[in-house]
């Protein structure tokens, strides 16, 4: 079952999203940055490809498409911009991946079923101002009272947190077990925009991501139904982790699109520009940081087809996925620094994209894990500190219908 090709249909989708990024967003993509303003039409004309639910099974409102599909679709929105890929990373990767694994049949009728068709736009609203690497450092709250839940807690730094409809969130079930930091005591939940005691704002002054929404919201004395718990009661750190590892995954293959983005705009550059009586391209160091680029573009590539591969058999893929967003997030800062080095002062005017991709690279060596987060990781399972489990809960496995 090992191969290098790609299938007509990941070919297909490609192209598409291609031509959809780079048709209808690049032409506007530096206004867009420039006003610092989130244009909600974006997702709109991604459902109508059906990339809202790209790899959903049909059953639910989806595409049917595989996870490799959805890991191309974000390379190549990526590849223009940032914001454009971390809709899919949020709506797709950390939502509704989490709603198909996750979700009762109820659940997936009234959630992930409008997510999917792209008439609900959905995020996931873990990290709160007290704590981001540390999951179980969360302070929000979920008293029962009868049959529902009444919510209380700030989350910050989300994407999508101003416009979204429907959010994935996390707050404490059992209070005895926060004091404690047993994991057991974290539970999930489906909340809603217009559910009372929800207000959200948006972030400003970003350093990147300038073209996409992120914000904060806040759960005041909320109710929510009992049946918005998302699996148990005492899971939701699991599936905390469970949707990271989906949202990694896109974050992966995103960087993968702008190294791709940095690698195309240095060689048009380097070709065009000359210094000492020929074109810099001609220069070894120009060319070394070039052929960095092309290294580690298809290194990260390859990284995070290896997770798709492992997602599409129904395999658990978190020691891949990891390393696959560490690698290729970590790479995109260096390649980003090294286009605008490239274009000397020219890429440190918005004239051209590559100071774009310089403030939206570092996003991404933060959130989802960061850099050090997937260090320890790794080295954790190296040393066997560290070990996956099969029998955990993975994404079904993809078949084609
Ligand atoms: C643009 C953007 C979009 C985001 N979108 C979302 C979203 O949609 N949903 C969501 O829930 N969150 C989101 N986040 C938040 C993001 O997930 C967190 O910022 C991230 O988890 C890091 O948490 P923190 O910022 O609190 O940093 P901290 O956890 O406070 O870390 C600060 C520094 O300490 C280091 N550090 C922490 N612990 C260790 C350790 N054990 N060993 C070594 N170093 C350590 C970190 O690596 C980091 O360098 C987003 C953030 C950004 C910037």
């Amino acid at each position: 079952m090992l191969g290098f090709s790609l299938s007509d249909d990941h070919l297909a989708v490609e192209k598409m999203v291609r031509e959809f990024a780079g048709q209808e967003i690049a032409p506007r993509i530096r206004e867009l940055d420039q006003a610092g303003e989130f244009d909600r039409s974006i997702p709109d004309k991604m459902a109508e490809l059906g990339l809202m639910g790209i790899c959903i099974p049909e059953e639910y409102g989806g595409a049917g498409m595989d996870y490799v599909s959805l890991g191309l679709a974000c390379e190549e929105l990526e590849y223009v911009d940032t914001s454009l890929r971390v809709i899919l990373s949020v709506h797709v990767g950390l939502n509704c991946l989490t709603l198909l694994a996750w979700g009762s049949e109820e659940q997936k009728a009234n959630y992930l079923v409008p997510q999917a068709r792209g008439e609900k736009l959905a995020t996931y609203g873990l990290t709160e101002p007290a704590a981001g690497s540390d999951a179980v450092g969360i302070q929000s709250t979920a008293r029962k009272t009868g049959e529902d839940y009444i919510l209380n807690g700030d989350k910050v730094w989300i994407s999508l947190a101003d416009v979204a409809d429907h959010f994935i969130t996390f707050a404490w079930t059992d209070p005895e077990k926060k004091r404690k930091r047993d994991h057991t005591g974290l539970s999930a939940f489906i909340i809603e925009r217009n559910m009372p005691g929800f207000r959200s704002s948006t972030i400003h002054g970003k350093l990147g991501i300038r073209a996409g929404n992120t914000g904060m919201f806040s759960m005041e004395e909320m109710r929510v139904p009992g049946k918005n718990l998302l699996g148990e009661e005492g899971e939701g750190f699991k599936i905390a982790m469970f949707a990271l590892e989906q949202g990694r995954y896109t974050v992966a293959a995103g960087a993968t699109g702008l190294i791709r983005a940095c690698r195309d705009a240095s060689v048009r550059y380097a070709l065009q520009r000359e210094a000492f009586g020929g074109p810099i391209a001609e220069r070894q160091l120009v060319k070394e940081m070039i052929a960095e680029m092309e290294a580690d573009y298809q290194i990260s590539r390859l990284l995070w087809l290896r997770s798709g591969w492992l997602k599409n058999q129904g395999r658990r893929n978190t020691r891949e996925t990891s390393l696959a967003k560490w690698i290729s997030t970590v790479a995109s800062e260096k390649a980003a620094s090294n286009a605008v080095q490239i274009h000397g002062a020219n890429g440190y005017s918005s004239d051209y994209p590559v100071e774009r991709y310089y403030r939206n690279c570092k996003g991404a060596v933060i959130y989802e894990g960061t850099r050090e987060i997937h260090k320890l990781m790794q080295a954790d399972y190296v040393l066997g500190f560290r070990s996956d489990r099969p029998t955990r809960r993975s994404l079904p496995k993809w078949e084609k219908t």
